[in-house]
């Protein structure tokens, strides 16, 4: 685990509203949205753009989980959403997707 990964660190001891295989959901600490919650791997992955350090099976049950926390936050329309890179929004540096429901009161950055 890279040091002072504030995300790999939640991925082990974080309030995580789901759980699956080598991936949890937090709820995001600044809420942008009705519901705001972050999905991660739970090795360190810097950013989106390292996505093909994934497996094609890993990405494919990540996609499924951000579906599966979304369904499991009781959510049926949402926006799913990556910064990557600063320029892009990104301030944590450990891939996450933002889940986004409802009323949405800024863009996540
Ligand atoms: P990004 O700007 O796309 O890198 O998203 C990082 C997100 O992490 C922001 O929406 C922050 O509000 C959120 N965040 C920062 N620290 C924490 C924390 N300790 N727990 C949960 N979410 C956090
Ligand atoms: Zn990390």
């Amino acid at each position: 685990m890279p040091e002072n990964c504030l995300f790999c660190k939640l991925a082990v001891d974080g309030d995580h509203v789901a759980k699956a295989d080598g991936f949890v959901a937090i709820r995001d600490i600044n809420p942008r949205a009705d519901t705001h919650v972050l999905v991660l791997p739970e090795r360190h992955i810097d950013t989106f753009r390292d996505i093909g350090e994934l497996s094609a099976d890993e990405s494919k049950r990540m996609l499924e989980f951000v579906a599966q926390t979304a369904r499991e936050a009781g959510l049926e329309d949402y926006r799913v959403l990556v910064n990557v890179g600063p320029g892009g929004g990104q301030t944590v540096f450990h891939l996450h997707w933002h889940v986004l429901g409802g009323r949405i009161t800024g863009m996540p950055a």
